[in-house]
């Protein structure tokens, strides 16, 4: 459909980021659920952060469905919280500093409490709220670079962190940049995920337009998507024309 998804499974995406680690990067990983791939098809700028990135896993289930559908399937679902938690297990372990960036006021250092409590050798080398404005952001930079983190995790929504991290992350010398939407407030424990059964089943956007109703707008992508897919399939197009 225009966007390269990585066919890696939780332990390779890992291994692939340890990779960047160890070769001092800079590379972005981009956790990509369907959202985001309807976005990239009409934009080329994010399509370009796309094709630039170290490393793009499948977070929503909608893209490994997609990808049994279109012939070429991808492994498993890689979910973006799942994989974070894993890094940070891997930073606490070979000593990468871990920096957080995002969310509301709070949520960062109570999510990297959460993470020290499970990882007490874990460097969290700094956290920022992620509602700062155009003037505040150099600051936000300044504070970032001295910190010097081997790993920038940011939570500001897809695709905004994703653009974020593609415009600073080489820049501020950070090896792995890698978007992590929601991460830090389910990690501080604003936000409940979904019960297993749900996740297996693949309907963890179910649980969340429960929870949230509001977000159904940003939910209409999913018929688009599948119309996008099974279009694909049976005309081998990419595009209604
Ligand atoms: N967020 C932020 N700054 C903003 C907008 C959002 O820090 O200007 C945070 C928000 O508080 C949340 C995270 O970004 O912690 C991701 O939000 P969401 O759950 O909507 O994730 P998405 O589905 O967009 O990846």
């Amino acid at each position: 459909m225009g966007v390269g998804i990585d066919p890696v499974t939780m332990a390779e995406a890992l291994a692939r980021i340890e990779g960047l680690l160890q070769g001092g990067g800079p590379g972005q990983v981009i956790t990509a659920n369907p959202e985001m791939v309807m976005l990239a098809r009409q934009d080329e700028s994010l399509a370009r952060i796309f094709q630039e990135a170290a490393l793009v896993v499948p977070d929503g289930y909608g893209l490994v469905w997609a990808s049994r559908v279109l012939g070429r399937p991808l492994p498993e679902r890689v979910a973006g919280i799942d994989l974070f938690q894993s890094l940070a297990a891997l930073a606490a372990q070979k000593g990468y500093r871990l920096f957080l960036l995002g969310a509301r006021e709070g949520i960062a250092s109570q999510a990297a409490l959460t993470l020290q409590e499970r990882h007490p050798e874990l460097i969290i080398c700094g956290t920022h709220h992620g509602y700062f404005s155009p003037d505040e952001e150099r600051q936000v930079l300044d504070r970032i670079r001295e910190a010097r983190p081997h790993i920038l995790a940011v939570a500001l929504g897809a695709p905004r962190q994703e653009i974020w991290l593609a415009r600073h992350q080489a820049r501020l010398e950070v090896p792995v940049g890698i978007g992590i939407g929601g991460s830090l407030d389910v990690l501080a424990g604003q936000v409940q995920r979904a019960p297993r059964w749900m996740q297996e089943r693949g309907l963890e956007w179910l649980y969340r337009l429960i929870r949230e109703p509001w977000r159904y707008k940003r939910m209409l992508f999913i018929p688009r998507f599948a119309a996008a897919v099974l279009l694909q399939k049976y005309t081998g197009r990419r595009e209604l024309s």
